[in-house]
């Protein structure tokens, strides 16, 4: 594979970096070969991360001629892709630079990062780390000409694109909230207790908390599934999930049941028309 690093100098955000790189490649083939692209832009070495309590890091110089990559191998093959997809994002960063000036060391929580206040330079760069490694590994393209042969929201179309493009389950249902045309929106939690959960524009809007726990009457609660069993959809209160269920006319609850207590559930919204009409007019 061969790209042009050049066409990449000006991208300062996540964004302008993947047109530009995703320009270089039409015919990108899926599951992205994402080893492949880093050695193509100067990461000459991927070696195994040994430090505790880290994903994964980027070794470079103050120029980024090159650099070597830091993963850690105990983790499942997609995570450490997307490891791979974000310490790419570091490096390619005109403006990533670490904070101590000794590299990048990235944490799990680092990875899952994808908003952050102005003022915080450490996370601002983390998030956009995050945003371009969930862009080459699901570039939005591809990503929703799966979306549109696949149709209405389904949990098993979440662990299909998952398998098709080698990446975890957590990060190909961002990526579907994200991109789909339905109201939808997706709640991870463990042992009960919402972890997070990120939704659409066209959902109403979600106040689920770290720590709070899954509302009462939610299937996601009260599901007595084996491991790695999905759940049909099911029609529950709207008021369960939402403060503010006035436009949300009905809700159907999805959920899939993952090994040691963890959840993935999806929202879908059926949102009144008269809202919709409003929002189409602004
Ligand atoms: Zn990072």
């Amino acid at each position: 594979m061969k790209l042009d690093r050049m066409e990449l100098a000006d991208c300062t955000t996540p964004e302008k970096l993947l047109h530009a790189l995703l320009k270089q490649m039409p015919d990108l083939p899926i599951p992205v070969p994402i080893e492949d692209i880093a050695a193509a832009l100067d990461i000459h070495r991927i070696e195994p991360l040994e430090t505790d309590g880290f994903e994964g890091g980027l070794v470079t110089f103050a120029d980024k001629s090159s650099g070597t990559i830091l993963v850690n191998r105990q983790s499942p093959r997609q995570r450490q892709r997307f490891t791979v997809g974000h310490e790419l994002g570091h490096f390619l960063n005109p403006w990533h630079v670490p904070v101590d000036g000794a590299g990048f060391r990235c944490t799990a929580g680092d990875m899952r990062k994808f908003g952050a206040s102005s003022d915080d330079r450490a996370a601002r760069m983390e998030a956009e780390a995050n945003r371009f490694s969930a862009g080459i590994l699901m570039p939005d393209t591809y990503f929703r000409k799966d979306l549109r042969r696949l149709g209405g929201p389904e949990m098993e179309h979440i662990l299909e694109l998952s398998e098709k493009y080698e990446t975890s389950w957590e990060a190909s249902a961002r990526k579907y909230v994200a991109l789909h045309d339905e109201p939808c929106a997706v709640v991870f939690s463990r042992n009960g207790s919402v972890l997070y959960g990120v939704r659409n524009e066209d959902f109403p809007f979600l106040d689920v908390r770290k720590g709070q726990p899954l509302p009462k009457g939610s299937v996601s609660l009260t599901s007595e599934l084996g491991d790695d069993t999905c759940s049909g959809w099911e029609e529950i209160s709207a008021h369960a999930w939402l403060s503010d269920a006035r436009n949300a006319s009905s809700l159907a609850e999805q959920t899939f049941v993952q090994r040691d207590g963890y959840r993935m559930t999806l929202l879908y919204a059926e949102v009144d028309d008269a809202e919709e009409a409003e929002r189409d007019l602004e």
